[in-house]
């Protein structure tokens, strides 16, 4: 059964102003949000009456259910030709550096405890691989389990691989599409605004062409997820304008299944002077993401970013998921300092730790549809 809407609740919050009391009855009657309330939900808004709204929204949106997935991460190279300066993953900042070969990405696909429904792959903008060798490399692997949904490329790496191939994005995503491409990851969107991008991520794609092959995805029927990078140098007001574009681009598409936000680790970065902001504010980002992104289906926490713990909690600020199992297979959070150097949960473990926050948890495959 599902639990009841207190919207009373929020009104009787003595530190609420008066505008956040407006904002307010607004999500409470469903209507959307502008980007100067969205501003003041994250000056003025108080956790206690975002958590409430947020959770309003996510109830009427998703129910009780709490989603994740059995998934397994494959992670093709650490050797970049982009120098993020948040970034502890790529050969630049990390101790190590890879490039797994074909042959070696196929053994991790056939290995027994990868036998689940999604493969993700993301990996560092190579300067020597190209178009053709990831589009190949999506043949193979559903030549060995074409059951398998392939979540992969973020569109920065699919930026460069399809300008490097002298294409437009709807013929360089159509070829990937027939390769076996069933969606694409949310990351590299970091964040939208142009100042704070050129300033810790200069050289990687811009903004635009982030959306632009998310958006050029969609009309092609190949959905994907969006993500945003948040707590270090952006204020609110670019916080929000990141959202802002990301709904606009679903409004014209709906193509968006999911938003996560990402917090900025310090460990091991050119950033890492930077401090890491609150619980108090991942929260924030949390509510205020559910709120102002109505367009959106789904809010995930990716647990291997925030831990367990936090992942948990997020729940009651309007996450609806949790994304995967992983099967310690992937490195990008745990060389930015994450809590799990080792992301791994179980099936029976999300479970667990759904039902700890009163959440009903549902099995999900990549389009979440429940199947378990
Ligand atoms: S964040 Fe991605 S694109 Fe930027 S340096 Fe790291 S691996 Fe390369």
């Amino acid at each position: 059964m599902m639990e009841e809407i207190d919207t009373v609740g929020i009104f009787e919050l003595a530190e609420v102003s008066d505008d956040l009391k407006r904002i307010a009855g607004k999500v409470i009657r469903g209507e959307r949000v502008t980007v100067e309330e969205g501003i003041v939900l994250f000056t003025e808004g108080d956790l206690g009456c975002l958590g409430k709204l947020a959770d309003m929204v996510r109830l009427r949106k998703n129910g009780d259910r709490a989603y994740f997935i059995r998934n397994f991460h494959i992670e093709p190279t650490n050797i970049c030709v982009n120098k993020c300066k948040f970034c502890s993953y790529s050969h630049h900042f990390s101790k190590t550096k890879w490039e797994l070969s074909v042959e070696e990405i196929i053994d991790k696909v056939k290995e027994p405890e990868n036998a689940v429904p999604e493969l993700h792959i993301t990996g560092a903008v190579h300067p020597d691989r190209d178009l053709y060798y990831y589009g190949d490399l999506l043949v193979k692997i559903k030549a060995v389990r074409h059951d398998l949904h392939i979540k992969a490329y973020s569109a920065v790496e699919i930026d460069y691989m399809i300008k490097k191939a002298g294409l437009s994005n709807v013929e360089g995503l159509k070829y990937l599409k027939s390769c076996g491409l069933d969606s694409i990851p949310g990351g590299g969107a970091e964040i939208f605004d142009e100042t704070i991008r050129k300033e810790i991520c200069g050289m990687k794609s811009t903004s635009a062409a982030w959306l632009d092959v998310h958006e050029t995805a969609h009309q092609l029927g190949i959905p994907s997820n969006a993500t945003m990078l948040y707590g270090h140098k952006e204020n609110y007001s670019q916080r929000i304008d990141h959202l802002e574009r990301l709904r606009q681009v679903q409004d014209r598409t709906g193509g968006f299944n999911a938003f996560i936000p990402l917090k900025f680790r310090n460990t091991n970065n050119e950033m890492s002077a930077l401090p890491e902001v609150s619980v108090t504010e991942d929260m924030k980002m949390y509510a205020v993401a559910r709120i102002y992104l109505d367009n959106f289906p789904h809010l995930k926490a990716y647990w291997p970013a925030v831990g367990r713990q936090l992942a948990r909690v997020s729940l009651t600020f309007g996450v609806d998921d949790l994304d995967g199992t992983i099967n310690d297979t992937t490195r990008i959070y745990s060389l930015a300092g994450a809590e799990d150097q080792n992301p791994v949960m179980t099936a029976s473990q999300m479970r667990d730790l759904i039902r700890e926050a009163k959440r009903v948890p549902a099995e999900r495959d990549s389009l979440y549809n429940v199947i378990g």
